[in-house]
């Protein structure tokens, strides 16, 4: 991106896709991540209905190979962005739930609570296909109903992200529930 596109403001609005009859704001904001990097957060929010998404870009590419985690305890933990590079492995161990890197790994510009919302689609599609009486069923209700929890705030866990190339982010919410472990040139091997 050259400088001059960085400085082109554009303003528009558009009619909202969910409802209709709102108009669409959009809202930029220039985020610090804790290791120095800059992000851009886009908002587009709805005027009439509680429609509203937002894009993570990175704006700085000096990126650090290393394990992120973040301590998920309470709804507003959910609202933590969270920005994997297909590089990077997302994993919530309490909830045995993982994605491995890979050249069909989607780019992940979500939060917390979208992430969940993808693995309770994927596991319930996952359950419905299995026989009634196959021995996993039991695991797999067990795996559902911790992350119904999970989604209302109401169950402790950690997400983990491994970036061997980096690129992934994590911004935290509460800053203080969240680590970054920095790969030691060995390790990369
Ligand atoms: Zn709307």
């Amino acid at each position: 991106m050259s400088e001059r596109a960085e400085k082109t403001e554009i303003n528009f609005s558009f009619k909202c896709p969910i409802c209709s009859e709102g108009k669409i704001e959009i809202s930029k904001v220039i985020y610090d991540v804790p290791d120095g990097d800059k992000m851009l957060i886009i908002k587009f929010e709805c005027n009439v209905c509680n429609y509203s998404n937002n894009d993570i870009i990175p704006l700085t590419t000096n990126f650090t190979p290393g394990i992120m985690k973040l301590k998920v305890i309470n709804e507003d933990d959910l609202k933590s962005k969270i920005y994997r590079s297909p590089v990077g492995s997302l994993e919530i161990p309490e909830l045995e739930l993982v994605v491995n890197p890979g050249p069909r790994a989607d780019f992940y510009y979500t939060n917390v609570e979208g992430i969940l919302f993808r693995f309770e689609n994927a596991v319930s599609i996952y359950r419905k296909n299995l026989e009634e009486d196959d021995a996993q069923i039991k695991e797999i209700d067990k795996i559902l109903q911790d992350l119904g929890k999970a989604i209302n705030g109401e169950f402790k866990f950690t997400l983990i992200i491994t970036d061997t190339g980096g690129g992934s982010y994590i911004i935290p919410n509460d800053k203080s529930k969240y680590s970054f472990e920095k790969f030691e040139p060995k390790e990369l091997n």
